[in-house]
């Protein structure tokens, strides 16, 4: 398969997910990655060659994983773009954002989270009840994507979407008053000029 691969530098966040998947060609590079044997041109890195196709699904693969489409993916015998790098928006529909907390508020029968911050050990730490008022996992931790994705992804944690995104929500807010030093009050506003 004859692809090209255009890697823009300048819009890598660094996060690596390329390198994890393709460590072979997404090479790292200090807090970013090069894109090895590739023509570069500014941050622009381009790579042209003939791939059989399990190297060419790991980089397709690679670059799909990228958050900021960095990475984009061209089959050279059709032009087509099989991983693009441009954002495309203009059929999205835009809606204004609209809930009422007091009326559409659905309670979780899964549980419910406990979220406190513990300044001694400089953690934030989630309790996990079950709908018995039981606590049956507690999951402590410095960033809120390693609680998350520990609670969800591993523990396996088994929530609605919306009582995910209060968890997350919850989460930053205990992280900016940890680090701030502010008071974490659990389902309420972190009152910032003290
Ligand atoms: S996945 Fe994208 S943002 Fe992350 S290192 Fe690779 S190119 Fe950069």
């Amino acid at each position: 398969m004859k692809l090209r691969i255009i890697y823009d530098k300048d819009l890598c966040i660094g996060n690596k997910a390329c390198h994890a998947i393709d460590p072979k060609h997404f090479i790292e590079a200090e807090e970013k990655v090069n894109l090895k044997d590739a023509v570069k041109e500014k941050n622009i890195q381009v790579l042209e060659g003939n791939y059989y196709t399990e190297e060419a699904e790991k980089f397709i693969e690679a670059a799909k994983a990228c958050p900021v489409n960095a990475i984009g993916i061209i089959d050279e015998e059709t032009e087509e773009e099989i991983v693009t790098t441009k954002v495309k928006g203009e059929e999205a529909r835009r809606v204004k954002a609209n809930y009422d907390d007091t009326k559409e508020f659905v309670i979780d029968p899964a549980g419910y989270f406990l979220i406190r911050i513990n300044r001694e050990e400089k953690k934030i730490e989630v309790a996990s009840c079950n709908e018995k008022n039981k606590i049956e996992l507690i999951t402590y931790g410095e960033k809120p994507i390693d609680i998350y994705q520990t609670i969800l992804n591993k523990e396996k944690v088994n929530i609605r979407k919306d009582h995910a995104a209060y968890l997350g929500r919850e989460l930053q807010k205990a992280y900016i008053a940890l680090k701030n030093d502010l008071e974490y009050v659990q389902d309420e506003e972190i009152i910032l000029n003290k």
